[in-house]
């Protein structure tokens, strides 16, 4: 059995999901199952239809209503328009999820509250739609396709929009669900990113979380390996939105895909590998509009030469420092400071620590404002929120001599307000003034995948 998740842009419009069904086709040998997002966007659009729903705002409710069943009708019209039967009901299968979903958010906007259980039913209607269009386009190619409602299965705590699988649950119910749903099927199909709890409510795994569902699923189902389908061709030196000179990566560990993940590459949700490193399954980010293409494969770590592989960078983060003298000799006071962020949950990026300094960086997304206000009762807390971070990325990159060395010395102008080793040896990061963080970036990627002089040395 192999995974197969399709992320939006593989599934946006008629010639996305096309192509995506002919590439299923190509490998309904290795038993897929298929795991897909929400049409591109229209996750965002739920976001909105919310939103306007608590606000109470019922003309723009209608109008993104109207617009998201637009979207979903005209789609099925035309994958199915050679198959009339299948079309008219595919037509009511949308039609009567929309229905469902209009009822639901015209009660939300009556009643201007929404809490997060309703928010994350609302926002589940993505890949319900998405789902249930691309079975029909399966079954009117000839591929008898078997449906897999992934609350099922799926099982989660209950932070309704950012649920934490229930591993143990996953396990337990995942191969006997595929097993039914593949009974006389050539291929079965499940949505990513959406969950219930223990209690049956709905629930989501957080933003881009389908990459996680395909590898949970992966992983519950010991498949042989984990395919993601996306828009681009696998994992790249760094991100072509920002540097121009970028290679596509043939194989990285999964270790060091974790860390590129987590420090801002934009590739993969940041938890997919860990299911699949449980059981050492290979994961491989392709290209939906170039199958043909090799793509990334992540693979164990022994199977991966040393060496820098990429660089990542997050643009908006918090750079904390903490100063106080009573730092100085003192036992327990990291652990004072870590307890505050742990019991607010913010969670931190890189850390650095001096005699009487410790500095912290953090997604900017993350409110602080407590854990500042907690920090500041012993010591002298500041945050600049004009920085960015950025990671270089590779296996043993610390036993490259002078790495460190010769990227600082391509930094230019720009200050380095910290640095910090991982212990994991796969990343060293920096934190650098956003206005200049491209042009960071630039160098550094220019120096060392575009004029290969950092010398590996051991
Ligand atoms: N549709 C969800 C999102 O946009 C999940 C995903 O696509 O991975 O966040
Ligand atoms: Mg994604």
């Amino acid at each position: 059995m192999i995974v197969m998740k399709f992320g939006g842009t593989s599934v946006a419009n008629y010639e996305a999901i096309t192509r995506s069904v002919s590439i299923v086709e190509s490998r309904l040998a290795e038993k897929p199952i298929v795991v897909v997002s929400a049409l591109s966007k229209v996750t965002d659009l739920l976001y909105r239809i919310s939103d306007s729903a608590t606000a109470g705002d019922r003309q723009s409710v209608e109008e993104l209503l109207g617009e998201l069943r637009r979207r979903h009708i005209s789609l099925v019209n035309e994958l199915l328009a050679d198959n009339e039967p299948l079309c008219v009901q595919a037509c009511a299968k949308v039609d009567e999820i929309c229905d469902g979903l209009d009822s639901f958010v015209g009660a939300v906007c009556a009643l201007g509250e929404l809490t997060d259980r309703s928010k994350a039913k609302i926002i589940s209607h993505g890949e319900w739609l998405s789902s249930n269009i691309i079975c029909y386009a399966m079954n009117a190619r000839g591929i008898r396709t078997g449906f897999i409602d992934a609350r099922m299965m799926m099982k989660t705590t209950d932070d309704y929009l950012k649920g934490e699988p229930l591993v143990g649950e996953i396990v337990k119910n995942a191969p006997e669900t595929v097993a039914k749903a593949y009974e006389g099927a050539d291929a079965v199909i499940t949505q990513g990113f959406i969950a219930s709890t223990m209690k049956g409510e709905p629930s989501v795994l957080g933003r881009g979380g389908s990459d996680y569902s395909a590898s949970l699923i992966g992983m519950a189902v010991d498949a042989e390996r984990i395919e993601i389908w996306t828009d681009v061709d696998g994992v790249r030196t760094a991100d072509p939105r920002m540097v121009k000179n970028t290679r596509s990566i043939d194989r990285i560990s999964f270790e060091e895909a974790a860390e590129m993940a987590h420090f801002g590459a934009k590739v993969l949700h940041p938890l997919t590998i860990e299911p699949a490193v449980m059981k050492n399954i290979p994961v491989y980010v392709l290209n939906s509009m170039n199958p043909e293409g090799a793509g990334t494969a992540i693979l164990q770590s022994d199977s991966i030469e040393d060496g820098v592989k990429s660089i990542s960078f997050k643009e908006n983060i918090l750079l904390l420092n903490i100063f106080s003298t009573r730092m100085i000799n003192v036992s327990g006071f990291l652990k004072r400071v870590f307890e505050i962020f742990s019991e607010n949950k913010v969670s931190v990026d890189l850390i650095s620590t001096s005699e009487a300094n410790i500095s912290l960086t953090m997604d900017a997304s993350q409110n602080i404002d407590k854990v500042v206000r907690e920090l500041s009762e012993f010591a002298e807390v500041g945050v600049d929120t004009d920085k960015s971070q950025v990671s270089i990325i590779g296996k043993n990159i610390v036993n490259l001599r002078g790495l460190l060395r010769q990227a600082m010395s391509s930094l230019g102008g720009s200050n380095v307000y910290m640095i910090s080793q991982g212990a994991s040896f796969v990343n060293i990061s920096f934190v650098v003034d956003r206005a200049s963080l491209s042009d960071v970036v630039n160098e550094v990627h220019k120096y060392l995948f575009e004029a290969e002089r950092y010398e590996s040395g051991n």
